[in-house]
């Protein structure tokens, strides 16, 4: 062992790999930004890794050694609104939150639905700190009229194809960029939000919206969406990801349609596992103001039990940037959207792993190993030969998040001044250390 070389060695840590099944302690051999190999603990081991000569050593003691966490829902804005995230400082959020594999959405300006712009992006993530991949846009300038050419699209290196931050309203649009979809065996990403029954809806329509005097956006818009496109699903055999479910009527639909057989997968935000709509009449936080809006506590524990029974396939953040100045407005004029990237792993931790819905394991593999196949990432394990991303957490890390702790060139967070349990201490992406705490 000792004539091998290295470049890094992770000591010490409990690794848990959801896609190995392997969880236990032991030692990550990384080399020319690979894995190399994975060992058990054991004291001869450490001896030989306390004399490898030129070999960076990280110490993971006490600390969870899992897979660079993947987010297949990020808004990068870059090209077009570079004052409140480049791809670069992104990216240096990602990797503050232990993401090393990222998903960017395509409305942008221009928006990114030919493949100049494809290639701008991977051009321009080319040296950041995360990987980044590109969704593409279903429709020409995200307007729903008329198909982008998804083909070219997917030559360049989209991924997928969304028209993120609106639904796609004509089904027979639909229809074809499913079918497309199949040809170049990519999913179709939707945000499914009827836009005629959410039209200038600010938060959800319940008791707390009409309290407040609030126009509502009801949960049906969005379960009649996810409806539609199970239909078409089912009928074109495409595979369709449903991003943001927020309401219980589009986790119930999903999950029978999963029995069915329909390929059709889902993510959740952790504001839609953790917030309701009640914490808006609070302080008017307009970093509460997200699409699909925080719902009730009836919807968060659909939610909650779709995640934990399998119906929800994997945990996204929707990092949506955008200036305090922006945000410094009215409830009902603040642009829709939260930051999420540098918080995510701990919100999981301290309301989803410490209330007891999850264990570490379910919970990795939900931010992993899941969203990463549901894209067909070349992510989300530690498997030996594969790209050397990893992310370290300190389980136990107790923080308060202050702006201090983002990286985002935006700091819209409603979590701010919240006490957290568990923090990402390093992240490595192809062997390299791209964030220590
Ligand atoms: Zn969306």
């Amino acid at each position: 062992m000792a004539s091998e070389n290295y470049d890094l060695v992770i000591t010490g840590g409990r690794i848990i790999d959801p896609a190995l099944g392997f969880g236990s302690e032991g030692h990550i051999f990384v080399s020319d930004g690979k894995i190399s190999k994975i060992d058990k603990d054991g004291p001869e081991l450490q001896k030989e890794i306390a004399e490898l000569p030129d070999t960076k050593k990280v110490d993971a003691t006490g600390k969870l050694v899992v897979p660079g966490l993947v987010d297949i829902h990020v808004h990068l804005r870059e090209p077009g609104n570079e004052y409140a995230e480049t791809i670069e400082s992104g990216c240096r959020a990602a990797a503050a939150g232990g993401f090393t594999s990222i998903c960017c959405m395509p409305n942008t300006n221009p928006r990114i639905d030919n493949q100049e712009t494809v290639q701008f992006v991977l051009d321009r993530a080319r040296h950041a700190d995360s990987r980044v991949y590109v969704v593409g846009s279903i429709t020409k300038n995200g307007e729903g009229k008329q198909l982008a050419e998804i083909g070219e699209l997917v030559k360049s290196g989209a991924v997928a194809i969304t028209d993120d931050g609106y639904y796609v309203q004509n089904p027979e649009i639909m229809r074809r960029a499913m079918e497309y979809s199949i040809m170049f065996d990519i999913p179709v990403m939707e945000h499914a939000e009827d836009n005629y029954l959410c039209a200038g809806g600010v938060m959800n329509e319940s008791y707390q919206s009409t309290r407040l005097g609030l126009k509502g956006a009801p949960a049906v818009a969005e379960e009649i969406a996810v409806e539609r496109d199970i239909s078409l699903a089912r009928m074109t055999g495409a595979r369709l990801h449903i991003q943001h479910v927020s309401a219980a009527g589009s986790v119930h639909a999903i999950r029978r349609a999963k029995e069915e057989g329909v390929k059709v997968t889902a993510e959740v935000t952790p504001h839609h596992l953790i917030l309701t709509d009640e914490e808006i009449g609070k302080e008017f936080n307009t970093n509460l103001r997200v699409n699909p809006p925080l719902r009730t506590q009836v919807d968060r524990d659909a939610v909650i039990a779709g995640l934990v029974d399998g119906t929800i396939d994997c945990i996204a953040c929707d990092h949506a940037p955008h200036l305090i100045e922006d945000k410094d407005s009215e409830f009902d004029k603040a642009p829709p959207g939260m930051i999420g990237m540098e918080t995510s792993l701990a919100l999981i931790k301290t309301y989803i792993i410490d209330k007891g819905y999850l264990g570490w394991a379910d919970a990795i593999r939900k931010m992993t190993v899941n969203p990463a196949r549901i894209l067909n990432l070349p992510a989300g394990s530690l498997k030996q030969g594969e790209a050397a991303d990893i992310a370290i957490i300190d389980p136990d890390m107790k923080w308060t998040v202050t702006v201090n702790d983002f990286q985002s060139l935006s700091q819209n967070s409603p979590y701010l001044g919240w006490d957290l349990v568990g923090r990402v201490t390093a992240t490595i992406m192809g062997g390299r250390i791209v964030y220590q705490l």
